[in-house]
């Protein structure tokens, strides 16, 4: 399988391609198609393997195809939601959706803390597709301001197990019953029984992948 026989947009073919990437991870020829289906995913891959790019991908190809087919194309309301357990992760999965999402309809707003919440907000309502965040802030964004959430269909969980191991299981759950069923993409280094459990918590059914 190479990224020209995914059925990508073709900007983002060329995305790809300027980043450098020849022929897809073994994490991203299982995990790309799979997702594209629209299947939920429970998908053990480390750091390293081309996770990121793994959910990308079909996430940038999925907003452009949206928005291009989208009527009333002044209510851009967020279409996917990444949840990290770290500031610092979210920053590096933001800056690969730059890369790939470049020249489409594609923008990002991060919600994590250090930086100001109005301006955070504010982000969001300009417009955008994506937003990569980490569960405290963005529970704490969802308190504070009325967020509308029912267009996010994809819910990516990076990092599970360490997710897990920080506490923040009943903010993730939290996060999630804020949303209309979306489609659960979890990554996570190893898939101890809690992962497994979270996993089944968040979706009736999950392709597993494992490389
Ligand atoms: P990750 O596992 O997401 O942390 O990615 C590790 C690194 O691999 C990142 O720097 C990516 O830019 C790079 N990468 C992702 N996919 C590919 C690919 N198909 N070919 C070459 N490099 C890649």
């Amino acid at each position: 399988l190479s990224f020209a026989h995914c059925n990508l947009p073709y900007k983002l073919l060329q995305n790809i391609e300027s980043a450098g990437y020849e022929i897809p991870t073994p994490v991203q020829m299982q995990a790309i198609p799979a997702a594209m289906k629209g299947h939920s995913l429970l998908v053990s891959a480390e750091t390293g393997s081309g996770k990121t790019a793994s959910y990308l991908v079909p996430i940038v190809s999925y907003c452009a195809d949206f928005r291009k087919k989208q009527v009333v194309t002044n209510q851009k309301k967020p279409l996917v939601m990444v949840l990290t357990p770290t500031r610092e992760l979210c920053i590096q999965v933001e800056e690969q959706a730059k890369v790939l999402g470049k020249g489409l309809p594609f923008k990002t707003a991060l919600v994590v803390g250090g930086d100001a919440m109005p301006k955070q907000i504010h982000r969001i309502q300009t417009g955008i597709e994506m937003i990569v965040g980490t569960p405290g802030r963005l529970i704490d964004l969802l308190t504070k301001y009325d967020i509308e959430l029912d267009s996010i269909s994809v819910l990516v969980i990076d990092e599970v197990d360490c997710m897990l191991q920080k506490g923040f299981r009943e903010q993730v759950l939290q996060i999630y019953r804020a949303l209309s069923q979306p489609q659960i993409l979890l990554y996570s280094a190893t898939v101890p029984v809690e992962v497994e459990k979270m996993a089944s918590s968040l979706a009736k059914e999950m392709s597993i992948i494992s490389v």
